[in-house]
């Protein structure tokens, strides 16, 4: 056991083979998701000054009030790292008048985030997250592609048993009308409320119809309704979005509870959970946020976006199937100084063919050569020692089963291209 000065953070994990390859998986198949949405990739800093958050994400949510890594630099400043992807992306988006380019501006991104939450299973302190923004478009069609673009990636990874939950939570025109009716609602029961409630019935009453406390589940019901509190147009959008994704096949639940942890979200929010995962069982979340472009000194500039967590896919895909992590296709024993210098020229002219080629320690026995083999997986090994020097021909078994022989050096290319090819 490491002592505890070397052991990694709390919440903070090392992603290591073969878990490694289910990430892999997930990154390259949300690439080719989004690049034929017209998605392209952008990176930013893990870290900015402490105001792009703040303002954004709001003071009077759970991000901003508790779970922020924040310091002050060496310069005096206040810096925070990133808690998720959306600031960055609108400061970036403003700063580099990306508003420019055409609209639609489609971007995406992969990175870590960083909240200082309770560790447990599905909850980190440093979690990845895949996001994509979307900018220039008022319209219900951007949601509904966003949305389907999310739906359309889980599927390509296999995953079952996931729903896609829909809100409106309506617009500067008609949420303070809501807020009034909540804070009604809930003066009578207010002793009722958990402390975290308490607070927000003043700051941020809609919070409380996400809180998880069983006191507070009770005390909503019968609640006002978002959704028949916002206005005519908030309505026609949700309504669009709605019979849009019908027409795009994508199965949704309207869920008028679902408010979101953070004050930018204007009309649609929505949120993919799985029953496969326990209690953190959201993979995604996301919504329109038709402000912020604005609220960074920018033009007045609609958009929308989500966020999927990577570990909690992750998880999922591993309880779906065993996953096998790549093998390498020959593994080339050899015996004595000549054939060993020998199979690490094979190794290197099947290396630039793409091959993945692993070679044998020649001073070693053949048998721990085996061993090494097959602990590797490899599909093939080849053998090379004095004789098959002299002839020049080496022999191979197939590890998996599919024989043994000889093979002219000279064939050696041949014989594996069409294996691949198989
Ligand atoms: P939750 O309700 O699970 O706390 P959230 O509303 O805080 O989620 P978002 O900020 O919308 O989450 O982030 C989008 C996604 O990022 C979540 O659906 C989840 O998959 C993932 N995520 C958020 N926080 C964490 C965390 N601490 N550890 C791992 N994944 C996380
Ligand atoms: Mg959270």
């Amino acid at each position: 056991m490491s002592s505890a000065q070397y052991r990694s953070l709390k919440g903070m994990q090392d992603i290591l083979p073969p878990d490694i390859y289910l990430w892999q998986k997930v990154e390259q198949t949300a690439q080719r998701i989004f690049s034929v949405y017209g998605f392209q990739e952008i990176r930013l800093p893990v870290m900015e000054s402490t105001s792009v958050f703040t303002r954004s994400i709001g003071e009077n949510t759970d991000i901003v009030e508790k779970e922020m890594y924040t310091f002050t630099d060496k310069g005096a400043r206040s810096v925070s790292l990133r808690p998720e992807g959306t600031a960055s992306v609108v400061r970036s988006y403003v700063e580099n008048s990306l508003y420019n380019l055409p609209a639609p501006q489609k971007f995406y991104y992969s990175g870590p985030m960083f909240r200082y939450e309770r560790p447990q299973s599905g909850r980190f302190r440093q979690f990845y997250q895949i996001g994509v923004e979307a900018f220039g478009d008022p319209g219900a069609k951007l949601d509904a592609e966003v949305i389907a673009m999310l739906a359309l990636l889980l599927s390509f990874l296999g995953l079952e048993g996931v729903s896609v939950q829909i809100n409106s939570i309506g617009c500067e025109v008609c949420r303070p009308g809501y807020r009034e009716a909540l804070i009604t609602f809930f003066s009578a029961k207010r002793e009722g409320l958990c402390p975290d409630c308490l607070r927000r019935y003043d700051k941020n009453p809609l919070r409380i119809l996400d809180c998880k406390a069983s006191g507070c589940i009770e005390l909503r019901q019968g609640a006002p309704r978002i959704t028949d509190h916002i206005c005519g147009d908030c309505r026609t959008h949700f309504e669009k979005l709605q019979s849009l994704l019908s027409l795009l096949k994508v199965s949704f639940s309207l869920n008028p509870e679902m408010v979101r942890g953070l004050d930018y979200y204007t009309r649609t929010t929505f949120e993919v959970t799985s029953q496969g995962l326990g209690a953190q069982n959201a993979v995604a979340a996301g919504g329109r946020y038709d402000r912020l472009v604005r609220e960074f000194g920018g033009p007045e500039t609609p958009a929308v976006g989500f966020a999927l967590g990577i570990e909690r896919v992750v998880e999922l895909l591993k309880k779906a199937a065993p996953h096998a992590a790549p093998v390498p296709l020959v593994f080339i024993a050899s015996i004595g100084d000549k054939a060993g210098s020998e199979s690490l020229g094979i190794a290197q002219q099947l290396r630039q063919r793409g091959l993945w080629v692993e070679t044998g320690d020649p001073s070693g026995s053949l048998k721990s050569q085996m061993r090494r083999a097959d602990r590797l997986g490899a599909r093939y090994v080849f053998i090379i020692g004095d004789e098959e020097l002299l002839s020049g021909r080496l022999k191979w078994k197939g590890l998996d089963g599919s024989g043994q022989g000889e093979l002219l050096f000279s064939e050696i290319e041949a014989f594996l291209t069409a294996l691949v090819e198989k």
